[in-house]
């Protein structure tokens, strides 16, 4: 098969890894950088062309979109969908997943453990939002962060108020959501390809840290999961829509929260703390689906 690796940057670990595991599969693979790729958007002739020439024949794509260039991003994995290329995550499944309120609304819809999260705009709401969510110690959140940057705790009440009036004065769109403490700078990370998790690991916060994001210095652990976590991570990535998805999940009191669904999650830590070959799993997937679309399609 063909498959193009949309990446922005393709010399990370994550990428390389696509790279070899579908070489190694006798697949043609091609790193394409997502923000080079300009589109001709023309009646039943949508095209995508890179450097100069048309990309055509692609079986397969494999989006890796940063959280800083989601609409370009979706965009370009939307016109492959348009031209009839099998994209791994969907683009309306990306866009879903990168809006952590969206995100949180679709789960909360269908069941699925949350943090108690509140979301509001007025500056007059902010004490009500703050009760809301159980009150001090709390977590202020970005929509649109990710690595952990953007996620702030408020210990106290006082603190919380004047973090969010902040946020809400520069125009930036927040979320409030109740401190899970039980979980104590831990999660669980797992990993998801199709309706399985095929990795789970646990990210530890370094000391004097909530955050446990491996970008924060965060340490990784390979992590025996319970099969409700099991479930709740396959039914997390299956409301998004994602068939490749991390799914972040805090260990609380009250059974498994999912905290938030990552479209594009980085296969390094997994890989480096469970000595699994998730690239391979990977293309894997995308050799079954395949089959599957190609016998849909002689079938009709
Ligand atoms: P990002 O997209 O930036 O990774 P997250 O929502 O995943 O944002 O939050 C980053 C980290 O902060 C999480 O991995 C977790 O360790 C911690 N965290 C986030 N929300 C909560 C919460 N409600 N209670 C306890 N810890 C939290
Ligand atoms: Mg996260």
């Amino acid at each position: 098969m063909k498959i193009a690796i949309l990446s922005q940057e393709p010399e990370t670990y994550s990428s390389r890894r696509l790279f070899e595991a579908g070489t190694g599969r006798e697949h043609e693979m091609q790193l394409i950088n997502t923000l080079r790729c300009y589109m001709n958007i023309t009646s039943s002739k949508p095209r995508i062309h890179y450097m100069g020439t048309p990309l055509l024949d692609y079986d397969a794509v494999i989006p890796r979109i940063g959280a800083s260039i989601t609409f370009y991003g979706t965009a370009v994995v939307r016109q492959f969908e348009m031209m009839g290329v099998f994209s791994i995550n969907g683009s309306l499944a990306i866009t879903r997943s990168r809006d952590k309120l969206r995100a949180l609304q679709l789960l909360s819809r269908k069941g699925v453990g949350l943090p108690i999260t509140g979301y509001a705009r007025s500056p007059d709401d902010i004490e009500d939002v703050i009760k809301m969510v159980g009150g001090a110690p709390l977590v202020i959140k970005l929509l649109e962060g990710t690595q952990g940057i953007g996620v702030v705790l408020a210990e106290t009440k006082n603190e919380a108020e004047s973090v969010i009036e902040a946020f809400l004065g520069l125009n930036v769109n927040i979320m409030v959501q109740e401190y899970i403490k039980e979980s104590k700078g831990e999660d669980i990370r797992c990993f998801v390809i199709g309706n399985r998790v095929v990795a789970a690991i646990k990210r530890k916060a370094k000391e004097g840290e909530f955050r446990s994001n491996l970008h924060r210095g965060g340490q990784a652990t390979s992590e025996k999961i319970t099969p409700e976590e099991r479930k709740t991570a396959v039914k997390a990535a299956q409301i998004m829509g994602l068939s490749v998805a991390g799914v972040d999940i805090l260990r609380s009191e009250r059974g498994p929260l999912v905290m938030e669904v990552n479209s594009s999650p980085g296969l390094e830590g997994v890989e480096a703390a469970t000595k699994k070959d998730i690239a391979g799993e990977i293309i894997k997937f995308i050799e079954k689906k395949a089959k599957s679309r190609l016998r849909a399609r002689s079938k009709a």
